[in-house]
């Protein structure tokens, strides 16, 4: 589905990628290894800049097809419905455990489409959500296991991390130096264009799947291992044939749900759901 509006995401990426690459300059600053101890060749503020422009396109093709929940409409349910997600993101973003809690914007958005099971996050960390994902989900330790995943995938910089590794720091490095910014805005706007819809390395999900643990656990509030019940769901769904839009750019399940039992195991973390969410107001309000 993401790979849907690739296409006008090239064009438009395209513009900010003179931007990026005076900030790909500064890059040499950045070596000796980023906030999460990654060796990451790139400053954070690609990750800023790639995220701004990949959440432009996506605002503007969610919200020409009319999906796009205004957080600040006059609608008293879509606002409390919001009220509900921010409060969510923010007990996360509020564990401790989020090493970009302050440089990224963290700004979460409702894309009101029930058929669509599925949530992202661009790098820089801005958030999407479809209204399928939260009206398939059971409760509210499930959704704030995905959004764990998601929140990890912008905060370990999986995108940057994952270019950088594609192309390697030399090619790149070279680029630059050697003034060929023609072949490095190609990189980047051919990049920038997959993003929404990029498939991770399984080292990248599993680490996303890890941090879930590792947020949620530190809420003292969600069960850690959230995440598992929603991966046991989506393996229903896959057994009968009818995979969730999540699957396309995520690995099965498999030993994706023992894997994060056990981690949570390991950590002694609370699995037992969190009390009293009033999740199925949210759904409501969300006309769900
Ligand atoms: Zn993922």
């Amino acid at each position: 589905m993401f790979n849907r509006f690739s296409a006008p995401l090239s064009s438009k990426v395209k513009k900010g990628f003179s931007t990026l690459l005076l900030l790909s300059s500064t890059l040499f600053t950045s070596c000796g290894g980023d906030k999460n101890g990654d060796n990451v060749f790139f400053p954070l503020e690609n990750d800023l800049q790639l995220g701004m422009q990949v959440s432009q396109q996506a605002d503007s093709v969610y919200a020409s097809k009319g999906q796009l929940l205004d957080r600040n409409s006059t609608n008293p349910r879509t606002r409390s419905a919001y009220a509900h997600l921010d409060q969510i993101v923010n007990r996360i973003l509020e564990s401790g455990q989020v090493t970009y809690r302050e440089e990224f914007p963290w700004d979460v958005k409702i894309i009101n489409d029930p058929k669509v099971q599925n949530a992202f996050a661009t790098p820089g960390g801005h958030i999407y959500v479809f209204t399928g994902l939260i009206n398939y989900l059971d409760n509210e330790d499930q959704l704030a296991g995905v959004l764990g995943h998601e929140i990890a995938h912008a905060d370990q910089r999986h995108s940057i991390k994952q270019l950088q590794k594609q192309y390697g720091i030399s090619v790149i490095s070279r680029l630059i130096l050697g003034n060929e910014s023609g072949n490095l805005e190609r990189i980047f706007t051919q990049v920038g264009g997959q993003l929404v819809g990029l498939k991770f390395s399984r080292d990248y999900e599993r680490e996303a799947d890890e941090y879930s643990v590792l947020y949620l656990g530190a809420t003292n509030f969600y069960a850690c291992d959230g995440a598992a019940g929603f991966f046991q769901k989506m393996q229903t769904l896959e057994n009968r044939g009818t995979p969730p839009e999540f699957a396309s750019t995520h690995p099965s399940p498999g030993n994706r749900i023992q894997d994060i039992q056990a981690l949570a195991r390991q950590r002694g973390c609370k699995t037992t759901a969190a009390p009293d969410t009033k999740y199925q107001d949210f759904k409501r309000n969300l006309g769900l």
